[in-house]
C-alpha cells in the first residue's frame, strides 16, 4: 500500500494499492495503444483540449488545490496559484505547439530539405512532490500537444494529487489512457523504464534519484531529461535597490516554505552592505506568517515529510557547528522548521556546500564581482542565479562568467512557460518549456527531396 499522510495534522488521508505487474503491463499496453491514435491527431484538436484541461484547472482551482495542501502542507494560496500557473502553461502550448514544431526548411543542394519533429510514442515522467501539480504539467502539457502519451509515477506522498492530474485530462475530454498517473513506488520503476513501449523519460528530483534513472535509461539507449537540485545564489552588490531587492530575496527563499529547487539558498552579500540590507532582511523574514497551511494568510507550512525537517536541522546544526552564526530561527518542531538565518558561512561549511529545502538561507560576505563569480561557480549545482544591481552594463558583463542554466537580474529565477528552464552540472541536463522543451521528445526527422 502507497499511503498519504497530512504532514501538518499527522493523519492519514488514503491509501493506494500499488499496481502489480500485470496491471503495470495493462497500463503500458493502453498507453502503447492509444499513442496509435493520438498522434494523427490534428494541432487544432489537441489545442481545443488542451484549452479544455486549462478550462478545468481554472473552475476547480480550490478543490485540487486543497489535495495539494492536506498531502505536502503548502500553504493553500500558494497551492491555488500553482494550478493557475498550470492553467498557464496549458493555454500556451495550446496557442504555440503548432508554430513551434512546425516543418524548418534548409536551404541545401537539395530540391527541398526540411526538419519536421515527431511524435516518438510513451514518454514517462516521474515526478516530485514539491510542486506537485506544475512539475507534471510543464511535461505533460507540450508532450501531449507534441502527439506523445503521458505516463506518471508520482512521488509517493501525493498520490491523491496524482490521481487528481489524470482526472483532470479525464474530465477535459482528453481520450483515455492519453494520460495514465501509475500507483507505483519507486522500486518498481525500473522494469516501466526498460519496457520497449517506454521511448524515453524524465525526472524532477534529487541526485541520486536522477542518476539512477538516467543509468537505467542510458542502457537501454533512451533519451532523457534530468532536473535535479539547485543551490542558487542570490548576489546583491552595493549599488542595489536595498528594498527591492529584500522582497525578491524573501519570496526567493521563502516561497512554497523554502522547497523549491530554484530557491534562492546561499545569499552573497557585497561587504560594504551587509549591516543595512540584513536589517531590512530579518525584518522582513520575521515578519512571515507560519501556521496552518489551510488558513489563507499563512505564508510558511510545514515541510513536506518530517525526515525533510530532520535532514534541514542537522545541516543548519552542522552548519552552526562548523563556524556559522545563527541568526534567527533554529527550531524545529515535527515537520515544522522555522525561518532561519545563519550567517557568516564559508566554503566547506554545509549550508554552502548542500542543497537546503526548506526555509532556511546562508548569508556569505564578499569583496569584488571576481569572488562573487567565484563563490556563485564554486556550487556542484547549476541551475540559476540572481544578481541585484542597478547598473545594467556591469550585469551584461557578468552573465557569461556564470555556468549556471539562467541568470536573473534584478528578481529571483522563476520559471515561465515562454522561457527554457533546466540546469548544468549536477542540476541535471535538458530542458523544460518554451519551444526548447517541447522539442526534447520529439523525433527531428530530417527530410530531404531531390
Ligand atoms: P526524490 O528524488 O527521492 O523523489 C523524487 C521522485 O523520484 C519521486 O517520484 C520518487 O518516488 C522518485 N524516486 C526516488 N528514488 C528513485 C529511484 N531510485 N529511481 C526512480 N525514481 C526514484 O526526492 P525526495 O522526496 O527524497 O527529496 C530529497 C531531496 O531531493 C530534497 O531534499 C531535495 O534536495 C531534492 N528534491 C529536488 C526537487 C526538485 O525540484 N529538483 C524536488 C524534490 C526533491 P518515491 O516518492 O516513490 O520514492
Amino acid at each position: 500500500m502507497i499511503t498519504s499522510t497530512n504532514p501538518y495534522t499527522r493523519e492519514e488521508i488514503d491509501r493506494f494499492e500499488e499496481l502489480n505487474e500485470d496491471q503495470i503491463d495493462k497500463a503500458l499496453k493502453a498507453a502503447d495503444s492509444t499513442f496509435s491514435s493520438w498522434k494523427k491527431t490534428s494541432f487544432a484538436e489537441r489545442s481545443k483540449l488542451m484549452n479544455a484541461v486549462a478550462k478545468e484547472l481554472k473552475g476547480n482551482k480550490e478543490e485540487y488545490a486543497k489535495d495539494i495542501t492536506n498531502e505536502m502542507g503548502k500553504p493553500l494560496e500558494q497551492s491555488i496559484s500553482e494550478i493557475e500557473k498550470c492553467a498557464w502553461v496549458c493555454k500556451y502550448y495550446a496557442e504555440n505547439a503548432e508554430k513551434q514544431l512546425a516543418n524548418e526548411v534548409i536551404e541545401t543542394d537539395a530540391e527541398k530539405s526540411y526538419v519536421s519533429y515527431e511524435p516518438i510514442g510513451v514518454v514517462l515522467a516521474i515526478m516530485p512532490w514539491n510542486y506537485p501539480f506544475w512539475q507534471v504539467f510543464r511535461f505533460a502539457a507540450p508532450a501531449l500537444m507534441a502527439g506523445n502519451i503521458g505516463v506518471l509515477k508520482h512521488a509517493s506522498n501525493v498520490m491523491r494529487t496524482a490521481q487528481n492530474i489524470q482526472k483532470v485530462f479525464e474530465r477535459a475530454g482528453f481520450p483515455e489512457n492519453c494520460f495514465q498517473s501509475l500507483m507505483i513506488g519507486s522500486k518498481k520503476i525500473e522494469t516501466v523504464i526498460r519496457d520497449k513501449r517506454v521511448k524515453a523519460v524524465t525526472l524532477t528530483g534529487s541526485k541520486p534519484a536522477g542518476s539512477s534513472v538516467a543509468s537505467i535509461a542510458g542502457e537501454e539507449i533512451k533519451k532523457s531529461v534530468l532536473e535535479l537540485g539547485g543551490s542558487n545564489a542570490l548576489v546583491v552588490f552595493k549599488d542595489a535597490n536595498i528594498q527591492e531587492t529584500v522582497k525578491s530575496c524573501v519570496m526567493a527563499r521563502f516561497q512554497n516554505t523554502g522547497q523549491s529547487c530554484i530557491a534562492g539558498k546561499r545569499l552573497l552579500l557585497q561587504k560594504e552592505i551587509e549591516e543595512k540590507f540584513m536589517e531590512e532582511f530579518i525584518k522582513q523574514v520575521k515578519e512571515l506568517k507560519s501556521g496552518d497551511p489551510m488558513d489563507k494568510d499563512t505564508f510558511i507550512g510545514v515541510l513536506a515529510r518530517e525526515d525533510l525537517a530532520e535532514d534541514l536541522e542537522d545541516q543548519v546544526n552542522r552548519t552552526i557547528e562548523q563556524g556559522g552564526n545563527l541568526v534567527m530561527g533554529g527550531k524545529r518542531n515535527k515537520a515544522y522548521y522555522e525561518p532561519t538565518i545563519v550567517s557568516g558561512v564559508k566554503r566547506g561549511m554545509a549550508m554552502f556546500e548542500e542543497e537546503t529545502f526548506g526555509p532556511a538561507i546562508s548569508v556569505t560576505t564578499f569583496k569584488d564581482s571576481d569572488e562573487a563569480v567565484d563563490l556563485v561557480n564554486s556550487a556542484v549545482f547549476g541551475l540559476g542565479v540572481s544578481i541585484f544591481t542597478e547598473d545594467f552594463d556591469f550585469a551584461a558583463k557578468l552573465v557569461p562568467q556564470f555556468e549556471d542554466g539562467a541568470v536573473f537580474v534584478n528578481d529571483l529565477v522563476k520559471s515561465d512557460p515562454r522561457l527554457p528552464f533546466g540546469g548544468t552540472k549536477d542540476s541535471g541536463y535538458g530542458r523544460e518549456l518554451s519551444e526548447h522543451g517541447i522539442r526534447e521528445f520529439v523525433n527531428r526527422k530530417t527530410v530531404y527531396f531531390n
